[in-house]
């Protein structure tokens, strides 16, 4: 596991992501690699980025204790997408 902490000016955000094993399949790593950068606020090489909640959303969950959650959209050929992820890992498991 690896961590980030980032400060957006009204709170401390963690950023936790996934330990990159060395046995996963390169596909699974690329995507896995990739994910890390847009949770820390990079950009993915597809163009996907992680879109910050509105201030007033950001206010509002606060007040209201809860977690906000953020949706990233890569491009379907990109190795970080569910689907390439999903199908990667499907591939490799014993049948
Ligand atoms: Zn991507």
């Amino acid at each position: 596991m690896n961590a980030r902490n980032a400060f957006d000016g009204e709170g401390v955000v963690l950023v936790i992501g996934p330990a990159i094993a060395e046995d996963l399949p390169p596909v699974v790593r690329e995507g896995l690699a990739r994910r890390t950068l847009v949770n820390t606020g990079q950009t993915c090489p597809c163009g996907a980025r992680l879109v910050v909640p509105s201030r007033a959303a950001r206010r509002r969950a606060v007040r209201r204790q809860e977690v906000l959650h953020v949706t990233v959209e890569h491009e379907d050929d990109c190795p970080a997408s569910d689907a390439a992820i999903e199908d990667a890992l499907r591939s490799r498991r014993p049948r």
